[in-house]
């Protein structure tokens, strides 16, 4: 038996959300292109929005004025907000001179304002703005980084997740069990075995409502890392909330839930919409089984809907789909075409919609192994 069967749903403030569920990315409170009744049609139960993005341009306090996230984005599912480790890893790494990482947090110019984050500091705005699952701050590391590198992210990874328990229980102390939030540790150690169990190990010692994969889950030549992947979930508890930050290659999300993660978020389906490239499952899809789906990634194409062999076209974008512009022929490829050409909105919000819908059903395919 699939041991996901275990935990079927994420609860958290009388929400509640299916899983193995894939969550889009929300960066800045929406997620672009779509409304978010759009999303609540595409059967999206989740979003992900991320503190490093929410710091600047007096977002965090609109959000605070509108009396949180939730109402902010008018959106009634489960929200979760990155801690910010990830960007200021990418920020620094890549620009030295932007910022510096020490023990004590980070120090970094964000559109050239100077701005410090500490474990407490992206734990209390997490909480300020009224977030549903509050993820702790790590310190990331790419795969490739050095065994020194690596070696500083699990120590700093595991004493901020220590600070940032300590921060979120004084500041959630008051809080009614159906006002609670949950709070997530990271677990980091790059490629390296004997770091990612002992980072696992010191993490479950503080005790989080779930975990989460951390840094890239991709290698430098754009390999999925599989194998590292997979020890990292059985690291795991099996009966909290396991998470691939980042995943979300269909065929790479399909071998994750076979690992025995159960939460997803990736930036792919709503960027690659924008990017006129539309998913679609090929009819074996629904014939196939778990195992089926791990070894055969081909239950997968894809259109690029500015093709000029679309121009003429009366098919739907797929007709293996149900989303609002697949079904009832409500739009046709010969349609959907023209309004990329013409740089329409609505080609966007079409293709974003279909794409996540492809996410959803994937889902709702591997919930029903
Ligand atoms: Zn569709």
């Amino acid at each position: 038996m699939n041991k996901l069967k275990d935990l079927q749903f994420l609860e958290v403030k009388n929400k509640k959300m299916q899983l193995p569920a894939f969550l889009p990315d929300a960066t800045l409170g929406f997620v672009r292109g779509v409304s978010s009744n759009d999303l609540l049609k595409c059967g999206i139960e989740g979003v992900v929005v991320n503190i490093y993005h929410l710091l600047h341009g007096e977002l965090i306090n609109k959000i605070k004025e509108k009396k949180g996230i939730g109402n902010y984005m008018k959106f009634p599912g489960i929200i979760i907000s990155d801690s910010g480790g990830f960007q200021v890893m990418s920020l620094i790494h890549d620009n030295p001179q932007n910022g510096k990482i020490n023990d004590d947090g980070a120090t970094f110019l964000y559109n050239n304002k100077k701005t410090h984050l500490t474990p407490e500091k992206s734990v209390e705005l997490q909480l300020s703005i009224g977030s549903d699952v509050v993820m702790c701050l790590d310190d990331c590391t790419y795969p490739d980084s050095s065994l020194e590198e690596q070696n500083i992210s699990v120590k700093r990874t595991v004493e901020w997740a220590g600070r940032c328990k300590k921060e979120f229980l004084k500041l959630t102390k008051d809080m009614k069990a159906n006002e609670k939030p949950l709070l997530f540790g990271i677990i980091q150690g790059g490629n390296n075995l004997d770091l990612r169990k002992k980072c696992a190990d010191a993490l479950k010692e503080i005790e989080f409502d779930g975990y989460a994969f951390g840094g890239w889950p991709v290698s430098q030549e754009g390999n999925f890392l599989n194998d590292i992947l997979k020890y990292v979930a059985e690291l795991m508890p099996e009966n909290k909330p396991r998470y691939a930050m980042g995943v979300g290659r269909p065929e790479d999300i399909v071998a994750c839930v076979g690992f025995g993660y159960d939460m997803f978020d990736c930036v792919i389906p709503t960027r690659e919409a924008r990017n006129n490239r539309l998913y679609s499952f090929k009819s074996n899809f629904f014939g196939f089984g778990l195992r089926k789906l791990k070894n055969n990634k081909k239950f997968y194409e894809y259109i690029r809907i500015r093709n000029l062999k679309y121009k003429t076209d009366k098919k739907p974008i797929s007709k293996n789909c149900d989303c609002f512009a697949c079904s009832n022929r409500n739009f046709t490829r010969e349609q959907i075409y023209k309004m990329f050409k013409e740089r329409d909105k609505e080609a966007i919000r079409l293709a974003t919609i279909h794409n996540l819908r492809f996410y959803t059903k994937l889902m709702e395919r591997l919930r029903n192994q």
